[in-house]
C-alpha cells in the first residue's frame, strides 16, 4: 500500500493519517515531523532545515529528497508507506515517481481530501487553545462549556496568532498555489483519488477505507 496524502490546512490530513495507520499499520513519513526531529536532535540535517522553516520557506528539495531517498529504502517500508507532506513540489513528486522505479514500486494512490476554502477558513480562525496545557477548541464545532476557559483545567484559552483570518487567507493561498501543478501531475498520471472532506471524520474514512481495502 503506497500512499501520498494531500489536503490544505485544516482539511483533517493529520486526523486521516493517524486513522490509515492504525488500521492498515504502515510506517507514516511526514517530513515535517522529520525535520522537526532532526532540528530537536541537532543533526546536521536539522541545522541545515532550520532556517528554512523558521521563515516558512520549503527545505531545498535535493535536501528533502534526499531524506525521504533514505527513509523509503528501509525495511519497514517494504509492506508500503503513508507520505505525508511530500512530495510538495512538482521535482519532488518526479524525484518520487525515479525512487520507486529504483525500488521496483509504485504509488497506489494518491488522495487529496477537498475541503472548500471558506469551511477551512472557518475552521482554523475558530481555533482556541489552552495557554496551560494546550488543550484544542473550536468555537463552533467544539466549544468550551464557559467561553474562554479551558475545560480540562481551567486555564485561559488563546488564539494562535497564525490563525487569524489574514494570515489563514494567506496560507490557505500560498497551498493553493503549491498544490495546484502537483494535483495536476497526479491527475494525469491516473493516481489521483479525491475525497470529500466536508463530511464527518468517521465519513471522511470510511471513503478513504474503501478505496484501501483491496490494496496489498
Ligand atoms: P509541515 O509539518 O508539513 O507543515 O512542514 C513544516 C516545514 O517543514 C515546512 O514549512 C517546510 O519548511 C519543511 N518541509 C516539510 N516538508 C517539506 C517538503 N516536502 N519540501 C520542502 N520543505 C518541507
Amino acid at each position: 500500500m503506497n500512499l501520498v496524502l494531500m489536503g490544505l490546512p485544516g482539511a483533517g490530513k493529520g486526523t486521516q493519517a493517524e486513522k490509515i495507520v492504525a488500521k492498515y499499520d504502515v510506517p507514516h513519513i511526514s517530513t515535517g515531523d522529520m525535520f522537526r526531529a532532526a532540528m530537536s536532535e541537532g543533526t546536521e540535517l536539522g541545522l541545515q532545515a532550520k532556517s528554512f522553516m523558521d521563515k516558512g520557506e520549503l527545505v531545498p528539495d535535493e535536501v528533502t529528497i534526499g531524506i525521504v531517498r533514505e527513509r523509503l529504502s528501509k525495511a519497514d517500508c517494504e509492506k508500503g508507506f503513508l507520505l505525508d507532506g511530500f512530495p510538495r513540489t512538482v521535482p519532488q513528486a518526479e524525484a518520487l515517481e525515479n525512487i520507486l522505479s529504483e525500488l521496483g514500486r509504485n504509488i497506489d494512490y494518491v488522495i487529496n481530501i477537498q475541503v472548500d476554502q471558506n469551511i477551512l477558513m472557518e475552521r482554523l480562525t475558530g481555533r482556541r487553545i489552552c495557554k496551560s496545557c494546550g488543550a484544542t477548541y473550536h468555537l463552533v464545532f467544539n466549544p468550551p462549556a464557559e467561553t474562554g476557559v479551558c475545560d480540562r483545567c481551567g486555564g485561559e484559552l488563546y488564539q494562535r496568532p497564525d490563525d487569524n483570518e489574514e494570515t489563514v487567507q494567506n496560507r490557505l493561498e500560498v497551498n493553493v498555489k503549491q498544490t495546484q501543478p502537483l494535483l495536476d501531475f497526479y491527475e494525469e498520471k491516473g493516481y489521483l483519488k479525491n475525497i470529500n472532506g466536508q463530511q464527518h471524520i468517521d465519513q471522511v474514512f470510511s471513503d478513504i477505507d474503501s478505496l484501501l481495502r483491496d490494496l496489498k
